[in-house]
């Protein structure tokens, strides 16, 4: 007699399924913002107690959970009152929003964890780059290692070299780019591309490459506008990770299954 020990999950078991990725991705969107701000000054990650920016009273445990305690302390520190940032929650609930979005559109398959990888990196850099201009060798190298491996054992692109050829268009393009515009392109952006390119593979990162471009662009016009002033230097790795992360989502066709989630059809 064949006795089935997992039955297919209702809706309410992936219901919680994707609540629990919510809090887990709110959870790491807060732990990425420490390791942003904290590596690039070259402080400790975890001897030093997380604390309020302000009055440095050293936060307790139920203060770090992410959503839960902003709610409950009204958005403000415990000690001295002073207010908290919109821009951290809402980075730690877009975290949890993309964490759960790509659970949800890619389920439970090898990607996903390519997916998650590729989305963390994105988002430390991200805080990295905005906040200290720089997107350290500290954190790229663990996640081109992660690359690496997970591209070869875990979900490998068709055909398999894209890998290692996605590393190389993405090292060499950005690096000729560097040459002729002179120092144009800083030397954390050509490695950041390196990697990506081991998850895209050569063609999506090419794409990559001209979508950031254009992100960046345009975002330099509209900050021209409204501030008549042209800033010197603009971080590229914002526009890189938002690129990247659009090219990666169109790759694996997760905006044509949430189209025809909300739509009915495909795109
Ligand atoms: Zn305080």
């Amino acid at each position: 007699m064949n006795v089935q020990l997992f039955t297919t999950p209702s809706t309410y078991e992936y219901l919680f399924f994707y609540i629990y990725i919510f809090i887990l991705g709110t959870c790491l969107g807060s732990f990425f913002l420490l390791l942003g701000q904290r590596i690039p000054r070259g402080e400790d990650i975890v001897k030093k107690r997380s604390h309020c920016e302000n009055c440095n009273h050293a936060l307790a445990f139920w203060e770090l959970i992410p959503l839960f305690s902003y709610i409950l302390l009204k958005g403000k520190c415990r000690n001295c009152h002073e207010k908290i940032g919109f821009v951290y929650i809402g980075f730690e609930c877009l975290s949890g929003i993309l964490f759960t979005s790509t659970a949800f559109l890619l389920k439970t398959t090898n990607e996903t964890l390519v997916a998650w990888t590729l989305l963390s990196l994105l988002l430390i850099i991200t805080v990295t780059d905005i906040t200290a201009q720089k997107i350290p060798n500290k954190i790229l190298l663990p996640f081109c290692i992660l690359a690496i491996i997970e591209r070869f054992a875990v979900q490998q692109l068709n055909p398999w070299w894209f890998a290692p050829a996605g590393f190389a268009v993405g090292f060499g393009v950005l690096l000729l780019l560097a040459l002729l515009s002179k120092g144009g392109m800083a030397g954390g952006d050509i490695k950041l591309f390196a990697v990506l390119g081991i998850v895209l593979g050569p063609i999506y990162i090419m794409i990559t490459l001209v979508l950031a471009s254009i992100l960046a662009l345009v975002y330099s016009i509209g900050e021209l506008i409204i501030k008549k002033k042209l800033r010197k230097h603009i971080p590229f790795g914002p526009f890189i990770a938002i690129g990247s992360w659009l090219v990666y989502c169109y790759a694996t066709g997760q905006f044509n299954d949430a189209f025809l989630l909300f739509f009915g059809s495909k795109i």
